[in-house]
């Protein structure tokens, strides 16, 4: 079986538990019995000493009777619940509070009573070798006259009744340990609330969005650590969602692209082979057929470009490279194409030269994408404004065409994978929808910024901005 921590908490109880009885069923049966003893015997042999010091020296010294010895030590007796004995050193009781005094009676001793009171301490649990059944606690007081020993002063309680004394003590122990076993209960409640439940529903989830479900929604309501670990949870699973979600349009875009001009090369190869299409018409359609090649790999290689940005993130190649000359030698790459619409490009550049810190290729492809886009989507016989200009330690760049513009509702859109405005799809039947995704992520692999200004019919204008390079900010001073 699984061990869960509610186990293991409950576990841990019990281990407490036992270990909370064992500690009170030795060490404090232990502690309490001898503190037990030693107060008791101490009270007894306060007043040992007293009944020594007083009636008990008078008997010896013939200053009081026996019988009046005796009504004092069964008084005593009766204060003191023990029995009080004046004994000889020689072992013979000579009063003894639990018996009638009778001169008459035979003479009792203590076997061995001499060395027993030389070997002793104050007191001691004993059965005074047997004469007692079972254990005493005993007490001794001599009575002494000058430096000789007369006798003793035994005050005797069986043990009974200490350790009767002692049980209901150690009850109270025992009951206190139960109060505070079931009083720790309330930390269990507290776990079970705090822990268990909201590490049950954190488990249950990860299980779901192990097993694939990561639509699977959960809440844990406090604001502790264990509120935060699953609103995080929660937050991972929706974004891995989303990743999904779009990977999946993404295969769905692939395919889709990579359908019609297979199936158009598809067709035409086969019209052309098994001869629906005449001899005379091969040229043109072989020029579809290679058109349509072009775009196969075009899509192949934004898709391969696009996957490395993703992947590659940090693995640009920074330098510090001069963007007015890479902006001149992207223009002149379009001259064939600007000439046919009769497109001019105004060019106004900040500087002489001006120095970024950037990867140069990928740069490149920016202002490549953004120009060609420019040039697709301008009017024939109008204007391109590139444009430069520094703002602290950017350079703003931008590129303004007075084209077909984009519609609001597409703005958002067109920096998504595959997104094609409906009207571009006429003008720009070779585009694949790919080649401002890879553009805002190369931006973005920068850190750096790119946003869009349209209107439709009027124009676009794109502007990203780059960090300009210490090696020109340190000439400028
Ligand atoms: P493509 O490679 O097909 O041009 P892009 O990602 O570069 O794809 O552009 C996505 C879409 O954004 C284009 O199909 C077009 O609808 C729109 N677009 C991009 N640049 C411009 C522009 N300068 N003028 C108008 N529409 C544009």
């Amino acid at each position: 079986m699984r061990k869960t921590v509610y186990l293991k908490f409950i576990m841990g109880y019990i281990i407490f538990a036992l270990f909370g009885f064992l500690v009170v069923s030795s060490f404090v049966t232990s502690m309490v019995r001898r503190s037990l003893l030693a107060h008791e015997s101490e009270a007894l042999y306060k007043e040992a000493v007293q009944i020594a010091d007083t009636f008990a020296s008078g008997l010896y010294n013939n200053v009081i009777t026996l019988e009046s010895a005796k009504t004092q030590i069964d008084i005593l007796q009766s204060y003191l619940s023990a029995t009080i004995w004046i004994i000889n050193p020689s072992g013979l009781i000579i009063l003894d509070s639990s018996t009638p005094l009778d001169i008459t009676a035979e003479d009792v001793y203590v076997e061995g009573f001499g060395e027993l009171i030389d070997s002793t301490e104050f007191y001691e649990v004993t059965t005074l070798r047997g004469y007692w059944d079972s254990n005493h606690l005993c007490v001794y007081a001599p009575i002494t006259n000058g430096y000789t020993v007369q006798g003793y002063v035994v005050i005797s309680k069986p043990m009974e009744t200490v350790d009767a004394f002692q049980n209901s003590l150690l009850n109270i122990s025992y009951i206190m340990l139960v109060i505070l076993f079931l009083l720790s209960l309330i930390i269990l409640i507290f776990f079970t609330e705090a822990v268990y439940i909201p590490l049950r529903k954190i488990t249950r989830a990860t299980e779901e969005y192990a097993s694939g479900n990561l639509h699977y929604e959960f809440t844990v309501d406090s604001d502790d650590e264990m509120g935060y670990l699953a609103a995080t949870l929660n937050y991972m699973a929706s974004e891995l969602a989303k990743v999904e979600d779009n990977e999946k349009k993404l295969v769905a875009n692939v395919s889709h692209d990579f359908r019609s001009p297979l199936t158009s090369i598809k067709g035409y190869s086969e019209a052309m082979l098994d001869g629906t299409i005449p001899p005379e018409m091969h040229d043109k359609y072989l020029a579809i057929v290679q058109n349509e090649s072009e775009r196969l790999i075009k899509l192949t290689n934004s898709l391969l470009t696009l996957n490395n940005m993703g992947t590659n993130r940090n693995m640009l190649e920074l330098s510090d490279f001069e963007i007015n000359s890479t902006i001149r030698s992207i223009i002149s790459t379009f001259e064939g194409a600007c000439r046919e619409k009769k497109i001019r490009i105004n060019l106004v550049l900040t500087g002489e030269e001006m120095y970024v810190h950037a990867d140069k290729t990928k740069i490149e492809q920016v202002i490549y994408n953004l120009l060609d886009n420019a040039i697709k989507f301008s009017n024939k016989d109008s204007e391109i404004k590139i444009e430069t200009q520094e703002k602290n330690t950017k350079l703003l760049i931008s590129v303004k065409d007075n084209g077909i513009g984009i519609p609001k509702e597409s703005l958002h859109k067109i920096f998504d994978r595959f997104y094609k405005t409906d009207s571009s799809r006429g003008k720009d039947k070779k585009g694949t929808g790919l080649g401002l995704s890879i553009t805002k992520e190369i931006i973005r692999a920068h850190n750096e910024n790119i946003d869009v200004i349209s209107t439709e019919g009027e124009g676009s204008e794109f502007l990203f901005t780059l960090p300009i390079s210490e090696v020109q900010t340190e000439d400028d001073v």
